[in-house]
């Protein structure tokens, strides 16, 4: 196929449905690890539409969900003060910390800015040489590669005004976590194919055979996803822990080679918090020593800040995907987009904005 269109094709999409439907005998439950992906899912229907053996539930792969509570208090801290322009994805700025988001500090006289880029960052730094700029540079692995070479930029241009709050987190680590949680019912993963177009899919096999899960590299469009479910059904059937990539128009096994040298010239892997989960051994990347200088946790003094989390909210369950969106006594009522308590309510991939947009409420969440 050649045109985008064509994977957004009813009848085709209806035919792999039917397939699913003829391949499954049992009960499977399946995680689609990327919150984008999530949205695609419901915003079309799609769990809706699989035979009732199949059961999709909704992985961490929603970076700003992910984002520890205690470094958006710090981000609230950082911003707050009057020497600093504070850059960040608008996503984030609606994200609640223990007792505000960055909209409040920014409607206090905090100089908050949303940018598009980490590099527009760099370039907000040029051209204020008398203040400090920080931006927050979080994300999965689709984002480390512009952040790291912010870092590189800055570092070549001699900015002295130039800082990252980093949360990188890694899509592996969160797999083997969820999959070695007492609770867990997943037995097979679609992986985001975005995340996978970067960092390829090698790190995937050893998960694959360890766990005796597949694995299928799926990417965003109806067609793609129900291909991927698709081949995840036909390997659990058949017993077999492949790793298979069902988004070859946009991913190779080995990925993004310069994207991948670039984040190992800037970072390196370190235990990484999760908001709501918890802290995952080398889960994520921090900067390297030989660019610590850009640390804003250093250069700002923002310890001993104790997060304070909604006792409402579990978006760490739902996160894990041990419930769902609907399940939360605070769904649509106590938290609303408009009103969030958790992180997942907020963001354009979080799993309870997905299921408020789409009117996914408990009678009639799939
Ligand atoms: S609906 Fe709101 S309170 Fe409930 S889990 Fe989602 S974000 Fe948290």
């Amino acid at each position: 196929m050649k045109y985008l269109s064509e994977y957004r094709d009813a009848s085709l999409t209806r035919a792999v449905l039917e397939e699913i439907g003829r391949t499954a005998r049992q009960p499977w439950v399946i995680m689609e690890i990327c919150g984008g992906q999530t949205h695609a899912i419901v915003r079309h229907g799609l769990d809706q539409l699989l035979p009732r053996e199949i059961e999709l539930v909704h992985g961490p792969g929603c970076p700003v969900c992910v984002t520890p509570l205690e470094l958006i208090d710090k981000a609230l801290a950082i911003a707050s003060r009057p020497e600093v322009i504070f850059a960040s994805f608008g996503d984030m700025l609606r994200v609640p910390g223990s007792g505000q988001d960055l909209f409040h500090v920014r409607a206090a006289g905090g100089d908050v800015r949303v940018v598009y880029s980490p590099l527009d960052a760099v370039r907000l730094a040029r051209e204020n040489p008398e203040r400090q700029v920080v931006f927050f540079a979080i994300g999965f692995e689709t984002t480390a590669p512009a952040n790291a070479m912010a870092a590189v930029q800055a570092r070549a241009l001699g900015l002295r005004n130039f800082s990252l709050l980093v949360s990188q987190v890694r899509v592996p680590p969160a797999i083997r976590a969820i999959l070695s949680s007492p609770g867990n019912r997943v037995q097979g993963f679609l992986a985001a194919g975005h995340v996978s177009a970067v960092m390829g899919y090698w790190e995937y096999p050893p998960l694959a055979r360890e766990f005796r899960v597949p694995i299928v590299v799926t990417g965003f469009e109806p067609l793609d996803l129900v291909q991927g479910i698709l081949r995840t059904v036909q390997l659990l059937e058949a017993g077999q822990a492949h790793v298979e990539n069902a988004y070859s128009r946009a991913v190779t096994e080995a990925g993004n080679q310069p994207a991948q040298a670039v984040i190992r010239q800037v970072f390196e892997e370190c235990d990484r918090a999760w908001r709501g989960i918890g802290t995952i051994s080398m889960s994520g990347w921090r900067l390297r020593s030989e660019y610590a200088d850009l640390d804003a946790e250093h250069r700002f003094d923002v310890s001993g800040i104790q997060p304070i989390e909604s006792p409402e909210c579990i978006a760490g369950l739902v996160l894990q995907g041990r419930k769902k969106p609907s399940d939360c006594a605070a769904f649509g009522g106590l938290c609303t987009p408009e009103h969030p308590l958790g992180a997942t309510m907020v963001s354009s991939e979080g799993a309870c904005a997905a299921y408020y947009r789409y009117g996914r409420f408990a009678d009639t969440a799939a």
